[in-house]
Parts: C-alpha cells; structure tokens; sequence
C-alpha cells in the first residue's frame, strides 16, 4: 500500500483501490494503443489529488483486470480488501473499468452487511491520461465524497455507490446505458443520491440508513455461479430453453421478460419453468424494460408464472437479480428463504412501493 506525499491531515483517510479498467491507462505509443500505467505514479498523473485534506492510500490489483474479464473471485478480493481495511479508513473508492461496474458495485452490496462507511466504485469512458478524460473529475469526487462528513462527524453515505458523471447513485441501482456518453450510467428507478455541481448536494431521504450501533461491518466472499440469465424473444427455441432449464447443476435463472413481467403461454415453456422450478431452480423474473417494475398479476401472460413458482424481481436491476442470486445461493440457507429474500429489499435494490 502506498501514501500519497503531501498530506494536510492525517486524521482522515480513503482507500483508493485500482482494479483495472480505462481509467488507468494511458496511450502507449509503443505499441499504439492504450495500456495501464503504474498506480503508483497516480499523483503524476492527477496532482490535485495532492490538495486533499485527508490521506489517500492506494492500492492496485496485480493483475489489473479489463473490468470485461471479471469474475466473482476479483468480488471476493475487493471484499477482503475492504474488510482487512475496514477500520483503518474513512472510505473507499474503487476504481473499475465500466463495463461490469454495476454488477460489481450490486454484488459488493450484497457482500457488505451492516456498513457505516462509504464504498464508491468509480471509473471513466477516456483514460486518465487524456486530456479530454472526464477520469479526473470523476476520481476527484468520488474521493470527496468518501471522505465527506456531515455537521455530526458521520459519513453522510455509507452505503456501495457508483459516482459517475457528477451524479451519485446507489450501487445496486445502476446499469451502464451509453458506450459513448461521459453520462455512461442511469439508475432507472431510484434517484440519484447526490449531485455534484459547485456543492455536493446529497438526497438524504433516499440514502440507505447507516448500520446501527450494535450490529457489526460482516462481509461474505462466497458467490454461486451456477446461475444464468435468459433474455426472452419472440422465436425463443423450445429446445436451447429446455436444455438450460434442466442443466442438473442449474441452481437460479434470472428470466428476462417483456414489459411488467410477461412471457410466452406456450406449454412447453410453463412445463419448463414448472418442472424446474419443482427441482429447486429459483426462477427470478425481472422486466427487459430500462426502467419500471413487474407485476406478474397484471396479465394472463404473467399470471402463469406466478403460478408456476417464479419469484418477482418487482423494480430490481438484472445485474442486481444476478448478483443478488449468486450471494444467496452463496449462503447455503434454504431455497424457500432465497425465495423469500429475492422478494424483499435487503439492501435498497428494490423500490418499497414494489
Ligand atoms: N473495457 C473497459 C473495462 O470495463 C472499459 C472501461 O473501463 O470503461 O475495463
């Protein structure tokens, strides 16, 4: 772990962690394309991080990882990370390509229980190294925010967050819309938790409450993979949905479905779910729409799915669907209690109106 120079104030500090993804790179002109630097020269690159009243250690993965390569073991070793820090900081900004940042910041939710402070994953569309790059604006904020403080001395949020593009959202909350866009990340059903302009003006009644007093900072690093998601359309192949459907090791499926939750009535396609369903596969349904939520009673087309078992994600992000899956059939507690949690909020991922 490295310090950097210059501190104001040792009293306050972030950890600010490197796990790979654009924001580290820089052109090589060897080679022609861009490549990651070494994290150790951050400050070369962003002095301003010098102005800071608080101190900022950093650390970098080895190997730093294109976010597009991810697996829930690099979840695991942030975790840990945090965990092994967790009362040596004030906060923590993750820095993290953009493509996987919203399963990796809904996954770090679920893997943190009981938080009192911030984790922010940030990241950005053009390296740090650029000119142009809105790296910079984004890494200077997010470590702001970590480092923030209300009136009383507590973090004003404590809580897994994405900070992109002058706006925080709630981790769980995000999906990456715009490959193009600076403004690469929404957060369709939840608003955003605060807005940086010349103030950083935080949307206190929308920020998850801080754990309480006697509960303790828990982290859990195991994570299912036997799940998949399955985006349906119309022609879907009976034969690829029963193949997947009846993989013997298939413990959750995150069906994607049409509008408020409807699929196709076909037989052969409730016979599919119900028989897997019936093996003890979680069926989750989350909508195909960017934004709004399932209501699997509205239609006959839905009703037959709820029939058949299938749990409703109600507003829930698909990344969020998965990731949440992946941590509760992580905890080997009952299928029945899995149901019942992926029907309910556990960490602000679905709308309490839902
Ligand atoms: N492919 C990169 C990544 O996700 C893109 C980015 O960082 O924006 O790691």
């Amino acid at each position: 772990m490295h310090s950097l120079e210059n501190i104001r104030c040792m009293n306050d500090a972030v950890l600010l962690i490197y796990t790979g993804g654009t924001i580290g790179m820089k052109m090589n002109p060897e080679i022609g394309s861009l490549s990651p630097f070494n994290f150790d020269q951050i400050v070369e690159e962003v002095p301003e991080l010098r102005k800071f009243n608080v101190r900022i250690d950093t650390m970098a993965f080895d190997p730093i990882i294109d976010s597009s390569n991810l697996r829930p073991e690099v979840w695991s070793k942030i975790a840990a990370v945090i965990k092994d820090n967790y009362d040596k900081y004030d906060g923590f900004v993750i820095l993290h390509g953009t493509d996987t940042m919203a399963y990796s910041a809904s996954a770090l939710s679920f893997m943190t229980a009981n938080l009192t402070k911030p984790i922010i994953f940030t990241g950005s569309q053009l390296p740090i190294g650029e000119l142009r790059t809105d790296g910079k604006e984004n890494l200077i904020t997010a470590i702001e925010i970590a480092a923030a403080r209300d009136p009383q001395g507590k973090p004003y949020v404590s809580e897994v967050c994405v900070y992109f593009q002058n706006q925080l959202f709630r981790g769980n909350r995000t999906t990456k819309y715009n490959a193009e866009h600076f403004r690469a990340f929404r957060s369709p059903n939840y608003p955003p938790l605060a807005e940086a302009g010349i103030n950083i003006h935080y949307n206190t009644p929308y920020i998850y409450p801080m754990a309480g007093m006697n509960t303790e900072f828990d982290v859990s690093t195991e994570m299912s993979p036997d799940v998949v998601v399955i985006k349906i359309f119309p022609g879907i192949s009976a034969h690829i949905f029963e193949s997947i459907l009846s993989i013997d090791w298939l413990k959750g499926v995150v069906l994607e479905t049409y509008g408020s939750g409807n699929a196709p009535t076909d037989k052969w396609f409730m016979n599919a779910i119900r028989s897997a369903v019936e093996r003890g596969v979680i069926v989750v349904n989350v909508t195909q729409c960017q934004a709004g939520s399932v209501e699997m009673a509205r239609y006959e087309t839905g009703v037959g799915l709820l029939d058949a078992g299938v749990v409703s994600g109600y507003d829930i992000t698909c990344e969020a669907a998965v990731t949440k899956l992946m941590y509760l059939i992580g905890q080997k507690i009952s299928d029945c209690e899995i149901k019942r949690l992926m029907n309910v909020s556990i960490r602000g991922e679905i709308s309490p109106k839902s």
